[in-house]
């Protein structure tokens, strides 16, 4: 399921790894909260001793554990990403540092798959399937790039696909409307109830790694419903 690919460019010097640990809230009255993390990897808690900046290259925010820096580790600094909130699709992408870009399936519970560009390249992509009426989903592939592994993307990817629900409804495209980035909460809170499965994993350390990293209770037995098997036949017929 994790697997390389050739790069196919440069992408600069973005070098941070990333980390899934930034989390928008929606309130009730329609507003936004958004909450940094407490800690850092090491467990050093944040708001004593980290510094948030912003990172050009990137587009995103950064921060800096103080006490890592002191202790000497090289990872003292890296960037944020809210996976769930942080999407946009093919027409919003600026083309500038790195976003998820959502490609939804034509019908639902067909395939569909979200990129990480940088730079306005893709140089990652999950693709999954997802149904609401049964509340499934199947995270199939994630693929980064060679040349830019060791950063945290495809973690950021699964992430964004586990968020990825009713983005095809009944009421039709687009999937979805209004302020996309709040709909898109507001299916993360519908969401919750929905069991993920994932194909097979590859049996690299790099694969097994990843997937002992993912929200799952096990990796590897894909559970796909009728809709969605119905829906992958007509795109193969
Ligand atoms: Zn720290
Ligand atoms: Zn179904």
């Amino acid at each position: 399921m994790f697997e390389s690919r050739r790069p196919g460019g440069e992408f600069g010097s973005a070098d941070l790894p990333v980390r899934p640990a930034l989390q928008h809230e929606l309130n009730p009255d329609g507003s936004l909260s958004v909450h940094p993390p407490r800690r850092c990897p090491r467990r050093h808690p944040v708001p004593d001793s980290g510094t948030f900046s912003w990172i050009v290259a990137l587009g995103l925010h950064s921060l800096i554990c103080h006490r890592c820096r002191d202790e000497g580790h090289a990872d003292y600094q890296w960037a944020l990403i809210d996976p769930a909130y942080e999407q946009v699709d093919a027409e919003e992408a600026e083309g500038a540092g790195l976003e998820l870009v959502a490609v939804p399936p034509d019908e639902a519970a067909g395939p569909g798959r979200i990129e990480l560009h940088l730079d306005g390249h893709a140089v990652g992509v999950a693709t999954l399937a997802v149904c609401p009426e049964d509340r499934l989903g199947v995270l199939e592939h994630v693929q980064v790039d060679d040349e830019i592994r060791r950063r945290g993307y495809g973690q950021v990817l699964a992430l964004a696909a586990f968020s990825r629900l009713d983005w095809y409804t009944d009421d039709g495209p687009p999937w979805m409307r209004g302020d996309r980035r709040a709909q898109a909460l507001r299916a993360v809170q519908r969401g919750v109830g929905y069991s993920w499965t994932t194909t097979l994993i590859e049996d690299t350390p790099q694969a097994r790694g990843f997937a002992e990293r993912l929200p799952l209770p096990k990796v590897g037995e894909p559970r796909y419903c009728r809709h969605m098997l119905t829906a992958a036949a007509r795109l193969t017929s």
